[in-house]
């Protein structure tokens, strides 16, 4: 018999239903407590549930949909009732986070609204995960910067990266030693390259050398910012 390997391991299966067009799996959490977020107890005493469906990766080229069974926990010890959490889903969204990822990576590739199309998702809904999903990768993005410019003796590098065939360039910042990229700002105008400097970078006195192409609004911006922080 035919059965869907849903490689979520926080669920279990309890039906499948298989349509022509799509698939339909009825999921519930395998940790049947869960702790309060208010006082920290553990909790098993369901309230009231309810079903909320959730689009999933295809499989088979069909779109798969999740029924899961969403409990509502009252904690015995403070009284308060919560709503049970997943791993694999953020709270309200309709999509698995693997989902939402998979979308993302989709849309660099291409545009939002041929992904729209692609994947039968509505464009208003494509667009809001498309910039969610965008400001967590900025968000982690500026740790792993802050993190970088914590080491000693950094030399940064600033770079012109053609991003696509043709004549789309954009400014990047990186770490000359390790060759990671540390920030990157669209373009290489004066502008940009001043936008990306003024990240905190130069005011750290941990950055000694800023090793830099013989592309002139680099150094402009180099000096203008030098300038500002020293
Ligand atoms: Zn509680």
């Amino acid at each position: 018999m035919f059965s869907i390997s849903l490689e979520l391991p926080e669920f279990i299966v309890v039906k499948q239903v298989f349509h022509k067009e799509y698939f339909h799996l009825y999921v519930v959490k395998k940790a049947t407590e869960e702790r309060c977020p208010f006082c920290g107890y553990m909790t098993g005493h369901v309230h009231d549930w309810r079903t909320r469906k959730v689009r999933d990766l295809k499989v088979l080229e069909k779109p798969l949909y999740l029924f899961v069974r969403v409990n509502r926990f009252r904690c015995f010890n403070c009284h308060e009732v919560f709503t049970q959490t997943f791993d694999s889903i953020h709270p309200n969204k309709h999509q698995t986070s693997r989902y939402r990822d998979y979308l993302y990576e989709q849309c660099l590739g291409s545009s939002i609204k041929s992904v729209s199309e692609k994947e039968n998702v509505p464009y208003t809904t494509l667009e809001r995960i498309f910039y969610s999903i965008a400001q967590e990768k900025e968000a982690e993005q500026l740790d792993e910067l802050e993190q970088t410019l914590g080491e000693e003796d950094l030399v940064l590098s600033l770079d012109e990266v053609a991003v696509r065939k043709g004549h789309r360039y954009e400014t990047v910042l990186m770490d000359a030693k390790t060759g990671r990229v540390l920030s990157m700002e669209q373009n290489r105008s004066y502008e940009s390259t001043q936008l990306l400097l003024t990240k905190n970078v130069l005011s750290n006195t941990s950055v000694q050398t800023i090793v830099v192409d013989m592309w002139n609004p680099f150094h402009k911006a180099v000096h203008a910012v030098c300038f500002i922080f020293h």
